[in-house]
Order: structure tokens, then sequence, then C-alpha cells
């Protein structure tokens, strides 16, 4: 196995919000980061010049996660240039929020096919370079929507409790062969998929302030590396305590 600084990382999503903040502080480690995007060309175009001006090396891709042949396609462009893929972040989201009696079976499929197709789709498609090398992370972006679902969040949640039992399957399967799979589940953090709810929150600091991207970044960049070789199939939840605080809050007594 190379020295950690050769790595090579596929993040997707990494255009904006989270991706970006995990993109640079993989570049910073020396891991070369391939980023896939849906869309916003020039704010790929960003961040690799951001990780590059920082010394590291960087690449964007426009895939999108739900397509399958986009998938293939990105993963072989990145295995026919670097010859390995070690790191797979699935990190692209979205979020389609209507409470269950409302929702449409078009914005169910959408939301599904995006955050949990999706990271099968890449999972999938990684697998076989990882296992050539005997050594992956494969580190999925859940949510703390899987414990504390606000209503509304039908397809959302049930898409990230989908990516959690993924996480624990693929560690299952693929454990033995060197490949770590494992999942970090954000409490609300501050990007553009959550502009209108902190815009109108009113919370800027303190213990309650919401999250940033960097405060993702970190855990995500352990996960990837060799210190990490113990943990296998786990959800790491990164909230500022807001899971325990309402479960704290629920059990005060009247
Ligand atoms: P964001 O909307 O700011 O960014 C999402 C990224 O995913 C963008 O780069 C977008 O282009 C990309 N993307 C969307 N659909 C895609 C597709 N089909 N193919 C490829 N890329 C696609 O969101 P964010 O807040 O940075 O969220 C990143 C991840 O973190 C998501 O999986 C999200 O569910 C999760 N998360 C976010 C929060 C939060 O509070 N922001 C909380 C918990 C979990």
């Amino acid at each position: 196995m190379e020295a950690a600084a050769d790595r090579v990382a596929i993040v997707t999503g990494g255009s904006r919000g989270i991706g970006p903040a995990i993109c640079r502080r993989l570049g910073k480690n020396g891991t070369i980061v391939h980023l896939a995007y849906a869309n916003a060309q020039d704010a790929a175009a960003s961040v690799v010049a951001e990780i590059e001006a920082a010394g590291g090396r960087a690449f964007a891709h426009r895939a999108d996660v739900s397509v399958e042949a986009e998938v293939e396609a990105l993963v072989d462009d990145v295995v026919d240039k670097e010859g390995a893929v070690h790191i797979l972040v699935n990190n692209a989201g979205i979020i389609e929020d209507a409470l269950v009696a409302l929702t449409r079976l078009a914005q169910w499929d959408r939301v599904l096919r995006v955050n949990l197709t999706g990271a099968f789709l890449m999972s999938r498609a990684v697998i076989p370079a990882m296992l050539d090398e005997r050594w992956g992370r494969i580190i999925n972006i859940s949510s703390n929507s899987v414990r504390m679902p606000a209503a509304g969040q039908c397809a959302y949640a049930a898409s990230k409790g989908g990516l959690e039992a993924l996480t624990r399957v693929l560690a299952a399967e693929v454990g033995r062969k060197g490949i770590r799979v494992n999942a970090v589940a954000p409490g609300r953090i501050k990007t553009d998929m959550t502009a209108a709810l902190w815009a109108a929150s009113g919370v800027e600091d303190g213990e309650n302030r919401w999250g940033l991207p960097e405060d993702i970044s970190g855990i995500v960049a352990f996960l990837a590396s060799d210190e990490a070789d113990y943990i296998q199939g786990q959800t790491i939840t990164v909230d500022g305590g807001r899971l325990v605080g309402r479960q704290r809050a629920a059990r005060r007594p009247s």
C-alpha cells in the first residue's frame, strides 16, 4: 500500500456544502481528490482551484450518481487516470420534504434514487479497484434524520436509514478484504441545502450553534485514514449533542 499521500479519493457532491470541505481536507492530507458534481461546473472548478492553490491535486467530473452509466464512466475515468481508487465518500444528496400523505411517487423515487441508489451504484463500481489494492475506505454521509426525523422527511429519512443499512451490509461483505465501510450522520449543518432553515432559526453561536461543513470533514478524513482500521460498519453522529440533548429533555421530570 502506498503512503497515505498517494491515495486516490472520489467524493460525490463535491461542488457545494459539506462536499467541498471534505475535498479540501483530503487534499490537505495529500490525497488526490476526484470530485463529482451534478451540474455546478463553475463551483466544482473553484473547489479544484482551491485545492491546487494549497498544493494539492484535484479533478472535477460531471456525473449524476443516480445514473448507472454515468457512475461507471466516472469510476472508469478515475481508474484509467490513477490506476486505483482507495477512498469513496458518498456525500451527494437531495432533500424534498412533504408529509407522507402528500408525497408523490416521483418525489419519493427521486430522493431514494440519489441518496440510496446513488451510493449503491458508486460503491459497487469502486469495490473491484479497492479489492485489487486490498485496502479501501467507503464513507457514507447519512443524517441524524434517521434517529430524529421531522414530520415531512419520509423519503429523506428512509433513504438515509437505507444508507446506514447498506453501510453495515457492505462492511460485512468486504471487511475481510481490507475495506472499511462506515457512515457519518451530521446534525443540522449550515449549507445551501438548509439555507432557508438556518436563515430562519436565528441561532448563530453557543452550544446550540449550527454545524459547519468543517465540523464534518475532519471525521471523514479520519475514517479515510489508516488510523480508522478497527472501525467497521459504524455510523458516527456529529451533531453538537442535539441527539443526547433531545433525549435528556424528553426524560426531564416535570
Ligand atoms: P448541498 O445541497 O449543499 O450539496 C449537495 C451536493 O450533492 C451538491 O454538490 C449537489 O450538486 C450534489 N448532488 C445532488 N444530487 C446529485 C446527483 N444526482 N449526482 C451527483 N451529485 C449530486 O447539501 P449538503 O448540506 O452539503 O449535504 C451533503 C450531504 O450531507 C447530503 O447527503 C445530505 O443529505 C447530508 N446531510 C446534510 C445535512 C445538513 O444539515 N446540511 C444534515 C445531515 C446530512
